[in-house]
């Protein structure tokens, strides 16, 4: 689009959507309501911030930079607590009976329900990450990212970045124009936003991100900038659930924990009608293995979630997370569209997303140097009760190679076969 100088496009109409055949569409919907419980929901009692305490007993709550796995204030910053204290209301995507959204209010700093609440990723990436543990500075920091726009990821990430920077001498109290950049000061994070959100002083060299900016700043910087193909590690440490490593270094779109489901749901899988069990899943994988099965748990769940953003659907709601299966799904999207499709062709779907943005990369010159994680995750997770865990790199490449070959491409480019793009019907795309 941007070389095509072309800046949105827009469709409008003047009907609702409506199903083909409603009665079938709604009887869908009507199995979602009696298979959910939303007592029973973590995402409904407390939204994606139910992480920080699961994380943080898995020992991979991602600390001071990726350094540690525990954060010894953990609790200050939990779903627990933000339901305890500062939360108002619980809201929702349109329609949508899990209603994970969080809406917080913290009078004294001006923090409204408007801007809704911190998520987990924003509570980790400016919370443990850089070592804070104020919840109520959480709050205000996740009101500044959607006032200035910022991704909360990349800005904790790129902040916490600066902190082990600043540990190090590498970042100055000169440069940073007097912010005292020391790990758990919640009102230096607030400051760096602000610049960062105004690209101001050194918020405009930490605006380019953690990749741009160690380049920029040199004398080893590059060690503390945790990244895939440029983009900032998510709130998730793959030292303590291995097949998420394969998600990072194999997204498109550098490190994205949205690319699969990570390794604790592989540990439930059972024979005993699993809702992954229609994918050949029934076989429960330890979240520290990094072997050909895991890859094949990965290579599989990955197209369901690629599927899923196909047709829209949210992660939250959809198996392995939440409880609409696969089966009742394919039906609602055929009563919706008036389509025949099969689970078969619905997976089909997500595979050739994945082979179509690996063309797409490899075109862009991407190869399999790009396919690797930050030299971090070969070392120890320094405390916790994963204390020394690391990602072997031999293991690490191995599964890789196994992953091309499962995928279809060329274990030595990279590239997508022309065989595999026969089978998925996509052999025009490289004649283009
Ligand atoms: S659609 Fe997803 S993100 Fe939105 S409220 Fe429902 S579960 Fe939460």
């Amino acid at each position: 689009m941007g070389a095509k100088r072309l800046k949105a496009i827009v469709a409008r109409g003047s009907k609702p959507p409506a199903a083909i055949d409603k009665d079938r569409a709604k009887g869908q919907l009507v199995w979602f309501k009696e298979h959910y419980d939303r007592a029973k929901d973590r995402f409904h009692q407390l939204g994606s911030s139910s992480a920080v305490m699961a994380l943080e007993a898995s020992g991979i709550l991602p600390t001071r930079n990726f350094r540690d796995g525990s954060f010894e204030h953990a609790r200050a910053i939990s779903g627990q607590t933000m339901r305890d204290t500062i939360l108002v209301h619980r809201g929702t995507c349109y329609a949508c009976a899990v209603a994970c959204k969080r809406e917080v209010e913290v009078k004294d700093l001006g923090v409204t329900p408007k801007y809704g609440g911190p998520e987990y990723e924003t509570l980790a990436a400016s919370g443990s990450l850089c070592g804070v543990s104020d919840l109520n500075a959480l709050a205000l920091i996740n009101q500044l990212y959607a006032q200035y726009v910022l991704d909360s990821i990349s800005t904790g990430a790129v902040i916490a970045f600066a902190m082990e920077c600043y540990e190090h001498g590498i970042i100055t109290k000169e440069m940073t124009g007097g912010i005292e950049l020391t790990w758990g000061t919640a009102d230096a994070v607030v400051q760096i936003v602000h610049l960062i959100g105004k690209r101001e002083g050194i918020g405009r060299l930490l605006g380019e991100g953690v990749k741009r900016a160690a380049a920029e700043l040199g004398s080893g910087a590059e060690r503390f900038a945790l990244h895939v193909k440029g983009q900032e590690l998510p709130m998730h440490d793959p030292r303590g659930k291995k097949g998420l490593s394969l998600a990072y270094a194999l997204s498109p779109t550098g490190a994205d924990h949205m690319e699969a489901p990570h390794d604790p749901l592989y540990a439930g899988f059972h024979a005993q009608g699993h809702p992954m069990g229609v994918l050949g899943l029934i076989e429960p994988l330890d979240p520290l293995t990094l072997d050909a099965k895991k890859v094949r748990a990965f290579f599989e769940t990955q197209k369901v979630w690629s599927s899923y953003n196909s047709i829209g659907m949210c992660d939250f709601v959809g198996t392995p997370l939440n409880g609409l299966e696969l089966e009742p799904l394919v039906s609602y999207i055929n009563a919706v569209t008036g389509w025949n499709m099969s689970l078969y062709e619905l997976m089909k779907v997500g595979e050739r997303n994945n082979t179509l943005a690996r063309l797409f990369n490899s075109r862009e010159g991407f190869t399999p140097d790009d396919d690797t994680l930050p030299p971090r995750m070969h070392e120890g997770i320094g405390n916790g009760p994963l204390k020394g865990q690391s990602i072997d790199r031999d293991e690490f490449l191995a599964a890789r190679r196994t992953y091309y070959q499962m995928a279809g491409w060329d274990p030595e480019t990279g590239q997508p076969t022309a065989a595999k793009l026969a089978e998925l019907g996509l052999e025009d795309a490289v004649k283009s």
